[in-house]
Order: structure tokens, then C-alpha cells, then sequence
């Protein structure tokens, strides 16, 4: 027979059976296909009895892990180990319930994608991974070393939730030096040439709302009429919903006044930024 060929040792024979749950219609037949009951694996091994759930419903697993057992093969019949995917997004369900801004999590999604590529499983990732990943990073050191600190609060979690036993594969991951050039502002007489170059009204506009407001170029391009409160732009700090007036003058605020209703931003981003960038040369080279 079979069975006694490859199991010549008594000592050493274990049979499958489903363990039905209480309100389970086939609960007579104890290895019924018929069910999502679990599967565990009984008998003996090494002389001793042994009883244990394989952890599965699955009938082929359960045989492929009862004859695992019995080979003296890994006793836990299945790896304890979260999936990367799941841990994941466990991490982003939390980000969520903290209310965390959209962007932060946006942020958070982007580096999990990218780091999704060298692992299946949470435990996969050890400082050697996680030192390879960060060997592929093309961006400016500022940005690496904010990509390392999403980096290093996630696995902090994945260690402090018991997801990875042992050591933080990214405590020692070690940031990046920054060496930020000063920003070098515009020159009075630069300000002036700007601000004097006949434009239309549209870019006239832009270039006041930076050069009052001190806004950056891509907020300023995001600008829609119901931001202006008064003689004030009223702007809302993503990271903590604080609200902010930054006040212009009214000759500026008279300026935005015929503009059409159906403006859905005060400034179409990409004309003026390209007009804008050629004022920037000039301002610089003025020949
Ligand atoms: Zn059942």
C-alpha cells in the first residue's frame, strides 16, 4: 500500500480531518468537501500524539501541510509573516483615522508602491533591502531624506506593531547630508524690471500677487476668485487647516474685477508660468 510505503514509521502517521464549526451543516462528515471548516492534522509524531489546526480550509494545502509535518519539515503550517500589501495599507487605514492631509497620504501610497517591488512579505524587507531601494532614489537630497523619514515611520510601526520581530530594518538608515544653496532674491532693480514690462492684464496681475503675497508660483496658478476675501487672499495651510489673510493692495484687488464669472482659476497655469520663466531670464539678462 501506498500509504505504508511512504510512511514505513508508525510512529509517524498523522490523518487530516475537518474540525466543523458549531452551526455547520456538514459537521457529520468529518472530511467533507463541502465546507470552509478548518482543516487540522492528527495522530502521531516522533511517538507522541499530536493534535494541531493546519490553519487552512484549503484540502490540498492541508495534506501539503500535513505531509510537511510529517517530513519534519516547518512546524507552523503557515507563515506568520503579514504580506507587504496588507501591511501597507494597514499603515494607510491608520494615516486615515488620523486625519491625516491627502497629500501626506498621497506621499505615503507613491513610497509603498515603489517599495513594493522588493518584497512580498513584511519580513522581507531588511536593512540590506532597504539600503538597495534607497540606492535607486534620483531626487534631491531634501526629498530623499523627507522619503526616508515616511520610510522610517513606517517601519517603526511595522516593528512597534509586532509585525517584524527581531531589529527596525530602517533604525539605521542614516539621513542624507543637505547643503541648500541660499535662496538668492530678486534684486530691487530685478524687481522693478519686472514689474514695469508692459503686460497684459492677466500677467500684470500674476506678477503683483507674487510680488505682494509672496506666494509660490504653483499656488499662485491655483488662485480662484472665491480666495480673495476683500483687499485679502485667504489661503487655508493644508497641513494644519489654519487660515491665513495675506493682505494686497486694493489697486491690485480692483484689477481682478472684470474678471468672467467662468474663470475657474484666476490664472491659466501654463501660459503664464512660461511667460513668466522667460521674464525671469530676462530679469536676469537683460541685455
Ligand atoms: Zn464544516
Amino acid at each position: 500500500m501506498l500509504y505504508t510505503e511512504s510512511c514505513n514509521d508508525a510512529d509517524m502517521a498523522l490523518s487530516i480531518y475537518r474540525r466543523h464549526r458549531k452551526k455547520c451543516p456538514h459537521a457529520a462528515d468529518r472530511i467533507s468537501k463541502k465546507c470552509r471548516c478548518l482543516w487540522w492534522a492528527t495522530g502521531t509524531l516522533e511517538g507522541r500524539p499530536y493534535r494541531k489546526s493546519l490553519k487552512t480550509a484549503n484540502y490540498d494545502r492541508a495534506e501539503q501541510l500535513k505531509n510537511h509535518i510529517e517530513a519534519g519539515k516547518a512546524p507552523q503550517p503557515k507563515s506568520k509573516s503579514l504580506t507587504f500589501d496588507e501591511a501597507s495599507s494597514r499603515f494607510i487605514r491608520k494615516l486615515q483615522a488620523e486625519l491625516r492631509a491627502a497629500d501626506t497620504v498621497r506621499k505615503y501610497r507613491l513610497l509603498f508602491s515603489e517599495l513594493s517591488r522588493f518584497g512580498a512579505l513584511i519580513t522581507d524587507f531588511t536593512i540590506d533591502t532597504l539600503s538597495d531601494f534607497r540606492d535607486t532614489w534620483q531626487e534631491s537630497p531634501a526629498t530623499r531624506n523627507k522619503k526616508l523619514d515616511r520610510m522610517k515611520a513606517f517601519f517603526r510601526y511595522a516593528h512597534d506593531a509586532g509585525w517584524i520581530t527581531g531589529q527596525n530594518p530602517a533604525r539605521l538608515l542614516k539621513y542624507a547630508t543637505v547643503r541648500e544653496p541660499m535662496v538668492k532674491p530678486f534684486s530691487p532693480q530685478e524687481q522693478a524690471l519686472l514689474l514695469s514690462k508692459p503686460q497684459t492684464r492677466s500677467l500684470r496681475c500674476f506678477v503683483q500677487v507674487l510680488y505682494y503675497s509672496g506666494l509660490r508660483i504653483s499656488d499662485a496658478c491655483m488662485l480662484k476668485p472665491e480666495h480673495f476675501d476683500g483687499n485679502r487672499i485667504r489661503r487655508v495651510n493644508q497641513k494644519n487647516n489654519e487660515v491665513v489673510f495675506i493682505p494686497i493692495p486694493p489697486s491690485l484687488k480692483q484689477e481682478f474685477r472684470p474678471a468672467p464669472p467662468e474663470w475657474r482659476l484666476l490664472f491659466p497655469a501654463r501660459p503664464i508660468r512660461k511667460t513668466l520663466h522667460a521674464k525671469r531670464r530676462m530679469a536676469h539678462d537683460p541685455q
